[in-house]
């Protein structure tokens, strides 16, 4: 760290909650989807109290998918049963329907962080731009084509198409290769302290943490809004 940002030549970020409001999409589908379903009578609960319940599940098995403890399907299979559950209520087929239609429903959301695209074509202009994102191909495909992020962009890793994810150091050697560049020129911005921040750091690489929060032990470099990025670079 130290380092002058603005003689970086690669810029690489994270696409849910850094430029994509994964936040606000989901949540948003996931309202319709708890009223179509009528898990409100069914699980006897409010939305806020089932969000944060699903958001509690899935990022436990986020973790255990990353350690390689569960695969895929599993986690996309039993994250709204194992919901359910806690509320008492058991129904794998209509776990699988919500999934569905939450996998369909989800990806297409719009909503970008705010200053998102001004903030993409300042640095345009004078960096290449790239992503790393830890998710499913597909999922991660159709958030990129639909929302205007894709011309942007040079590469764009998503970790399941190469069987790595974030924080390990060989997803940042092989965004490295796919960017022609060394790690002295490559900047990682990420909203994850653990996934982009540290494992960016561990490589070799500065960073930028995204975050809305006053981050505790943390020295370095950080934001609150995409738009500071234009000062920095
Ligand atoms: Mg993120």
């Amino acid at each position: 760290m130290g380092s002058n940002l603005k003689n970086k030549k690669h810029l690489f970020f994270d696409l849910d909650d850094t430029l994509w409001d994964f936040e606000k999409n989901s949540s948003q589908v996931l309202e319709k989807l708890f009223f179509e379903f009528e898990l409100d009578k069914k699980l006897k609960t409010n939305f806020i109290n089932f969000y944060f319940t699903y958001k509690e599940t899935n990022s436990l098995l986020w973790q255990q998918y990353g350690k390689k403890e569960i695969d895929k399907s599993y986690l996309r299979n039993h994250r709204f049963n194992l919901t359910f559950k806690k509320f008492n209520y058991d129904n794998y087929n209509e776990n699988l329907r919500v999934t569905e239609e939450y996998l369909n429903q989800s990806p297409k959301g719009k909503h970008l962080k705010e200053s998102c695209i001004e903030t993409l074509d300042y640095l345009d202009k004078h960096y290449k731009l790239h992503i790393i994102t830890n998710g499913f191909k597909e999922v991660q495909s159709i958030k990129i084509d639909n929302c205007g992020l894709k011309n942007y962009f040079d590469t764009i890793i998503i970790s399941e198409e190469h069987n790595l994810t974030k924080p390990d150091e060989k997803i940042f050697r092989l965004a490295e290769n796919f960017a022609k560049t060394t790690k002295e020129e490559c900047v990682m911005i990420g909203d994850n302290f653990e996934s982009d921040i540290i494992g960016a750091i561990n490589s070799g690489w500065d960073a930028i943490y995204f975050t809305e929060k006053n981050p505790e032990n943390f020295s370095g470099k950080n934001i609150s809004n995409l738009k500071e990025l234009q000062t920095i670079f």
